[in-house]
């Protein structure tokens, strides 16, 4: 007797699935930046969401305090609000990827992790960011993607992010 498929796989094979959601009435007005907590963040920089370790010309690198992660930043593009990285021209798209690539750089000298992995998604803050985790060798889910609560869940205190931002600055 066939299995019957879990609710995900029918929603992938019928578009019109109930399961399917619209995304929200407002999610124009956001990605248009109305209300951007990102580009709030970048002119606070409270201390309590993640210690700033880079400044670039393009982006400000963030180790992130949230998460179970090591190591954890977020880089977060810091001139005027931008959704997709396709709205910027040629020079600041180049030069926002190379920078995310410094940092990345760094991450790898560091934690020498297992895996990089960068993520740009947007799909709740629709500023363009990008997430590097570096994979640790003991890791909640090796050889594929990292469920998100892993990077939600938790706080790191001020003595760990202290410390972890120290070894950063110092190999960026
Ligand atoms: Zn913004």
């Amino acid at each position: 007797m066939a299995q019957a498929l879990p609710p995900w796989k029918m929603a992938w094979m019928d578009a019109d699935a109930e399961l399917w959601k619209s995304w929200q009435d407002s999610w124009p007005d956001q990605k248009a930046g109305h209300g951007c907590p990102l580009c709030a963040f970048l002119t606070t920089e409270d201390p309590r969401w993640g210690l700033r370790v880079f400044e670039g010309r393009h982006l400000n690198g963030y180790l992130w305090r949230p998460g179970a992660i090591a190591g954890y930043c977020v880089a977060i593009w810091k001139h005027h609000h931008v959704a997709e990285p396709t709205e910027l021209d040629d020079d600041a798209a180049a030069g926002y990827w190379l920078e995310v690539l410094r940092l990345g750089r760094a991450l790898e000298t560091v934690y020498q992790p297992a895996k990089m992995n960068y993520q740009t998604l947007g799909n709740a803050v629709p500023h363009l960011h990008t997430h590097l985790i570096p994979r640790p060798w003991r890791d909640p889910a090796p050889h594929g993607p990292l469920p998100w609560t892993y990077l939600d869940d938790g706080l790191r205190t001020d003595e760990v992010l202290d410390a972890a931002a120290q070894r950063l600055r110092a190999a960026i």
